[in-house]
Order: structure tokens, then sequence, then C-alpha cells
């Protein structure tokens, strides 16, 4: 890949960090997207809200809310090397940007499969931000074996009935729409008998109940479906056909692109923390086994950001990476741990603290980017899973 911006990529760059410039208010640039956690609370301020209301408003003028996303969709239709400049200038200014389940997995996979009607149903409200996705794949029973998923739906009239359980659905407590997989034909094999649905989650029937993390914080939940009625005309794609069209909406969730600038944030942030910090009057950065840590750190961030390049130049040349997304995902997510590790050996007995007023612990930020880290290596498919499509799709091993 040529690492260097075309004169027209470059006036773009200048475009977007101009407008950030411009208009990102420094008090809401560190808020929540710094270091990937929330504001600690894991809730949002009626402030904060006010503005990302505003802010996505000024996105979406830009195109730049869905910048993927066609144009005739209300997307940016900018190319891949572009939308990966909005992605790079906008982390490194830690600039917040409408995203999740809608914009990132839902709305792309109803874009491939869904009929005119839905899409003009649905695509608008999740740029405008008035309708929010959760995802309800996982189920207790069915999590990286996710095609032995038990909930069913059975054909009543213009309606299917639902009944069953999913688990881990991210946000499905502020969530209008979801997108479920629910077995259609329990005769069939197991890959070929489940469809995909889009579901008001409003709907008579559905029960969110929290599930609360170890950072005291509600993110996911428990859905439960009882004769829940989703109307046929919800069903995305072919009936039967949902595995597959399920697996295109995982190759959109685990294909994402900013995280390599915020780790490099990151590890510059514990290099300035190991500078200003001292033990026994001697800075931490002079400690040899913590300036190593912090060496590999910095250059496995860079590792990193050579993955996304090789992602982005195959993206660009019409290739669809699959193995590729697999080694990023599986790259990405053991650098968040690795990078909370060393947080915890730089903060030693502070980095413990959850305290948001206490410094040395960077408010609490240590510890809780090292609860949160634990989820990183899980979510998306586990790391067990990764390495199995490396070395089946990348290797070409045998099925263990
Ligand atoms: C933060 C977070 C958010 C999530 N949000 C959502 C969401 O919004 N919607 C949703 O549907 N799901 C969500 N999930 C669930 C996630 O997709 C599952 O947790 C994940 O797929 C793993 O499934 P499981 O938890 O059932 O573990 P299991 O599949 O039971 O796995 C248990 C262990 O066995 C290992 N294992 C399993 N099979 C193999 C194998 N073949 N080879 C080697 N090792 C194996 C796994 O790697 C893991 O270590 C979320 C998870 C997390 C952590």
């Amino acid at each position: 890949m040529d690492f260097r911006d075309s004169p027209t990529e470059q006036a773009f760059r200048r475009e977007v960090r101009d407008f950030l410039d411009a208009e990102l208010p420094s008090s809401v640039a560190h808020r929540r997207t710094e270091w990937g956690l929330f504001n600690g609370t894991g809730r949002a301020d009626q402030g904060y809200a006010d503005f990302f209301k505003t802010w996505t408003a000024k996105l979406n003028a830009r195109g730049w809310g869905a910048p993927a996303w066609p144009k005739e969709h209300g997307g940016g239709g900018l190319s891949v090397k572009e939308q990966f400049i909005l992605s790079e200038e906008f982390a490194w200014k830690r600039a917040p940007r409408p995203g999740g389940i809608g914009h990132g997995w839902a709305g792309p996979t109803i874009m491939v499969y869904g009929s005119e009607e839905q899409k003009r149903d649905y695509l608008p409200k999740i740029i405008s931000g008035e309708d929010v996705w959760c995802q309800l794949f996982s189920e207790p029973g069915a999590g990286s074996d996710l095609a032995s998923l038990q909930t069913r739906a059975v054909r009543d009239g213009d309606d299917y009935v639902v009944n069953g359980q999913k688990i881990w659905t991210s946000g499905a407590h502020r969530a209008d729409m979801g997108i479920l997989l629910a077995r259609t034909n329990p005769d069939a094999p197991k890959h070929r008998g489940i469809s995909y649905f889009l579901v008001d989650m409003k709907t008579p029937g559905i029960t969110v109940r929290p599930l609360v993390n170890m950072l005291n914080s509600h993110e996911f939940n428990e859905v439960y479906f009882e004769d829940v009625r989703v109307p046929a005309s919800h069903m995305l794609g072919e009936e039967n056909r949902g595995w597959y069209i399920g697996t295109t909406t995982l190759d959109f969730e685990r294909s994402g692109i900013a995280t390599s600038v915020s780790h490099q944030l990151i590890a510059r942030d514990l290099v300035s923390y190991a500078q200003e910090h001292e033990v026994g009057k001697r800075s931490l950065a002079a400690n040899p086994h913590l300036r190593l840590e912090l060496a590999d750190r910095a250059v496995e961030a860079q590792v990193e950001s050579l993955i996304c390049y090789r992602i982005i130049t195959m993206q660009e040349r019409g290739e669809i990476p699959n193995k590729e997304s697999s080694i990023a995902k599986l790259y990405s997510s053991e650098l968040d741990v690795r990078l909370a590790v060393t947080g915890m050996h730089l903060g030693g007995m502070r980095a413990q603290v959850r305290d948001f007023d206490d410094e040395p612990s960077l408010g609490g930020k240590l510890a809780r980017f090292y609860m949160h880290s634990t989820t990183s290596p899980i979510g998306g498919g586990t790391s067990e899973i990764q390495r199995n499509i490396i070395a089946t799709r990348g290797l070409g091993m045998p099925r263990g």
C-alpha cells in the first residue's frame, strides 16, 4: 500500500481537520470516546445527549454520520480510503461519531438483503438517530456455536409467533428495533432452518431484563420472547436463509477499522503517565521493566495499524477481507487486554481505584479499562473462534 495521501485525499483530510477544529467543543472531545470507555457511569447525561443530537445533525449534513453508506440512503458515499481518513482524524481528535449496531451492522445488512420497502422504512431512521438497534443473536446455549440457537418463530397467518430467550443483548434497554435470528424449520440441518427478522422492541411479549457487569454498568441484557407476533413482512431475505444473512452481519461487525488510532492514543497516554508519576522519587519511566513493556505496547499499536492498512488496501481493490478481519479482530482485542495490564502495572495499587476524582488512577480509568478489556476477546466472536478461522481459512488446516 502507498501510505501517502493523494492530493485529493490530502485535501479531504484537511477538510475533516478544519471541521473538527472549528466545530468540536473541547469540553466533549474527551468524554465518551476516550479509551473506548463511557463516562464512568455508563449513562449519558442530558447535556451530552443534547450535544450529540446536534452533532449528529451536523455530521449528517455532510454525509459523515454514515460515511460508508451510499448517498441514496443518506450516507456520504465516501471511498474506502476517505472513510479511513475520516475515521483516523476523528479518532486522533477523540471526536464522537454516530455508530453502533444500526449504523455498523443492521443498516448495511438491510442494504444488501432488504426489499425496497424495508430500505425506505428503516435506513433513514438509523441515519437520523431516531431508531437505535440491538442484536438478538446469542442465547444461553448458543454463542460461538450460534447455529444451534433455539428461539422459535412459527408462521401463523400474516405473522410469525416468536418464543425463546436471547442473552448478552447490548443496549436492548435503549433499543427501538432489533435484528433477530430465530429457528423457522427445526427439522432442517441447523444452518438451514434459521430466519432473520427485523423486530420492533416495543412489541407485546418482549421482556428486557438487565445484566449489570463488573463495572457496575448496565450495558447488556437478557431478552425474553413470549408469543411475540412479528409481521411476515419484517423478515429480511428468504425464510430459512437467515444464517447466511447473519454471517454477513458478523462480517460487518468484525471489520471495524478505527481502533488502531485509539490504541496508539492509549499507548501514548500510558507513556505520559509513566513520565509524570514517581515511585520512591524515581520516575516510573526510568523503571527498566516498565520501559520495555511500554515500548512493546507502542510497537504493537503500530503493528495493528499496519493490519488495518492491509484491510483497507484489500477493500480498495474490491477484495473481501475474511481471515484478515479475524486477524484484525484477534490482534486488536488482545492488544486491548495487554494495554490494560500495562496500565495496571504502571498504576500499581492506585490502578485498582475506581474513584472518578482520583488523579493517580487517571480518574479510575486504569481500573475501568482493565475490567472493560476482558470483554474484548469475547464479543463479536471469541479469540479461539478467530484463531480457528485463521487456521482453517488462512493456513489451510483441517477443521478440528
Ligand atoms: C461486551 C459483549 C457484548 C455482547 N453483545 C452482544 C449483542 O449485542 N448481541 C448478541 O447476540 N451477543 C452479544 N454478545 C455475546 C457474544 O457474541 C458471545 O459471548 C460470544 O459469541 C461467545 O459466546 P458464549 O459467551 O456463549 O461463549 P461459548 O460459545 O459458550 O464459549 C465458551 C468458551 O469456549 C470457547 N470455545 C467455544 N467453541 C470453541 C471452539 N470451537 N474451539 C475453541 N474454543 C471454543 C470460547 O472461545 C470460550 O472461551 C456480547 C458479548 C460481550 C462480551
